[in-house]
């Protein structure tokens, strides 16, 4: 079993003093109980980011910083953009690519997607690409090629040398904070879809994580039979313990499965 990947969207959550305070709490309960086979990383909004690289930095814990978006351009007249140079400047290592919320409120189409996901790449940062149908999609009994078509449209012709440092996230629109969960046989099926559907575009070793209202309950199911490799949390983890809980679910279920 790969290394889990656990990982926390804080979305337009927590101003940079609540920032501050969480990624320290995080800290503290991570020196007391470290996540041996978990890899951490949170996702804070853009104007926190400095801080919480900055808390990471001085009291050593042991999470990665993402971003939850970034420009496909490095640098010019896109206002509101922040840029992938601009992030890893900022010892962020990670950039979520085309979040349901981006595609859907954000006219982030396909086009712009792998756009995105090439300057991340090319820029040597993770790139998490999200995918997932809407509930009409999903009602229609059309989501696997509308997941197959995302993943065409956005892994195509990724160079050799980029492939590690994709990961993929299934997040089915209707389940992202509704608190509806997938059930573990939707999360399986998909998950099994994506990889095939990964290894024939070259990306064979491919972490496939599952989000949507993933919370401290539901997560060893989701993980064990849902086979995935990690989640991408989003409500749960704006709380040190509740984040740190699924952490530690997915560090035993590593040791179970291993
Ligand atoms: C998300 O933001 O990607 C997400 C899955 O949110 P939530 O866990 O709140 O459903």
């Amino acid at each position: 079993m790969t290394r889990p990947l656990v990982i926390g969207n804080w979305k337009m959550n927590l101003d940079y003093v609540e920032a501050i305070h969480l990624t320290q709490q995080l800290g503290v309960i991570l020196k007391n109980k470290p996540l041996e086979h978990v890899e951490l990383v949170v996702v804070p909004p853009f104007v926190d980011l400095r801080s919480v690289t900055s808390v990471v930095e001085s009291d050593r814990v042991d999470l990665e910083v993402g971003a939850q978006h970034a420009s496909q351009h490095d640098t010019g007249a896109h206002t509101g953009e922040v840029s992938v140079p601009m992030l890893q400047r900022l010892n962020v290592h990670w950039v979520l690519v085309g979040h349901s919320e981006r595609r859907a409120m954000y006219a982030m189409n396909d086009e712009v997607v792998a756009q995105t996901l090439r300057t991340v790449l090319r820029h040597g940062l993770q790139a998490v690409l999200c995918v997932g149908e809407e509930l009409a999609v999903r009602e229609s009994g059309e989501q696997v090629d509308f997941v197959t078509a995302q993943l065409h449209a956005a892994l195509a012709g990724v160079e050799e040398k980029s492939r590690p440092l994709v990961t993929i996230a299934y997040e089915p629109v209707w389940a992202i904070g509704s608190g509806l969960t997938a059930s573990t046989e939707q999360v399986r099926d998909m998950t099994e879809h994506i990889r095939t559907v990964a290894a024939s575009l070259s990306l064979d070793t491919v972490r496939v994580l599952y989000g949507g209202s993933v919370n401290p309950e539901n997560a060893a199911s989701l993980m064990i039979e849902g086979g995935v490799d990690g989640f991408l949390v989003g409500g749960a983890s704006l709380k040190a313990e509740s984040f740190l809980t699924i952490g530690q679910v997915a560090n035993d279920c590593y040791d179970v499965k291993r």
